[in-house]
């Protein structure tokens, strides 16, 4: 299995962990959304598993590696939100803690990804703590999160943590160039907020870099003064909620960036104002996150208004 260039390092770090037969009893896996920590998981996992393990990482061969890539290994699960279900509940931390008891049957460990994290309810969360805190012998709990204060504290403190930032922009770029024959490459990394494995999937949809240009277009005819922001609202309506709020944002630290370094260049525009603004998109993006009960159409026309705001600070 592939390692993504930008998780390189610390994985010579666990590896180097593992090898020396250091491993903790929990590891969270910690960073943003589409970066890779799923494979990364699954990676250290293979590696514990492996029979014959190697410098690299585990040897892809053997009877425990063949078994682990069929999902079929005895001493490995893998603990997700089911279907139609909104978190990982009771009933799937109970069966896991259980499977955990169980003696190994072909490996040294036995591993338990749970992913993600950070979406359990409380009494989920108390089971998990239970056999966090007392893990059984020779089983490693490898979690992943991108919302870390979403968990509980004290899970967090029984884990040790992994941070998995995501890639600087120019090595994102270099492995997207190696992974797709797009000559939008750097548009693709903007669109999707600098996330590789985003990008990776949104270059599969022609539409999006088309939706996140019109968005553009109509930003700047709002600060003009252009575009009246009830209609902006409605034609922004068409495209998915969460990208449009998240390119808002991107699109609007790119304008600020663009009034510092270049302000000939930039359009005239009170950079405050702007900040504020961003602030109240950066404010839309948070709740959507938390899924909380949203009226989109109301979140885009007050976003609307607020941009078409700066047009009129600007006269
Ligand atoms: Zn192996």
């Amino acid at each position: 299995m592939e390692i993504y260039p930008w998780h390189a390092k610390t994985w010579r770090r666990l590896f180097g962990i593992i090898n020396e037969g250091r491993v903790p009893h929990a590891w969270v896996l910690s960073g943003p959304l589409y970066t890779g920590k799923s494979k990364f998981a699954k990676q250290l996992s293979f590696a514990l598993l492996c029979e014959r393990r190697r410098e690299e990482g585990a040897c892809g061969q053997c009877r425990s590696c063949r078994l682990a890539v069929q999902g079929a290994h005895p001493d490995f699960l893998h603990i997700k939100i089911p279907e139609q279900k909104q978190e990982i509940g009771i009933d799937a931390v109970r069966e896991m803690t259980s499977q955990a008891m169980l003696t190994r049957q072909l490996a040294a460990y036995k591993t338990i990804i749970i992913e993600p994290l950070d979406a359990m309810g409380l009494s989920a969360a108390n089971a998990l703590l239970k056999i966090l805190e007392e893990p059984p012998e020779g089983t490693v709990f490898i979690s992943i999160t991108h919302r870390r204060s979403a968990v509980l504290p004290t899970i967090m403190s029984r884990c040790q943590r992994i941070d998995l930032p995501a890639p600087a922009r120019k090595n994102a770029l270099r492995w997207l160039h190696t992974q797709i024959a797009e000559e939008r490459v750097e548009e693709l990394l903007d669109a999707a907020e600098g996330l590789p494995l985003r990008a990776l999937q949104l270059s599969e949809d022609r539409d999006i870099l088309n939706l996140r240009a019109n968005l553009r277009r109509d930003l700047s005819a709002l600060m003009r003064g252009h575009l009246a922001p009830l209609e902006a609202a409605k034609e922004w309506s068409n495209a998915p909620l969460d990208e449009t709020v998240a390119w808002m944002l991107s699109l609007g630290h790119n304008l600020i960036k663009q009034c510092m370094s270049d302000p000939a260049s930039a359009p005239k525009l009170d950079v405050r104002a702007l900040y504020a603004i961003l602030d109240e998109v950066a404010e839309a993006k948070r709740a959507l996150a938390e899924r909380a009960n949203l009226n989109g159409t109301l979140m885009l026309e007050t976003l609307a208004l607020a941009w078409a705001g700066a047009a009129r600070q600007e006269r």
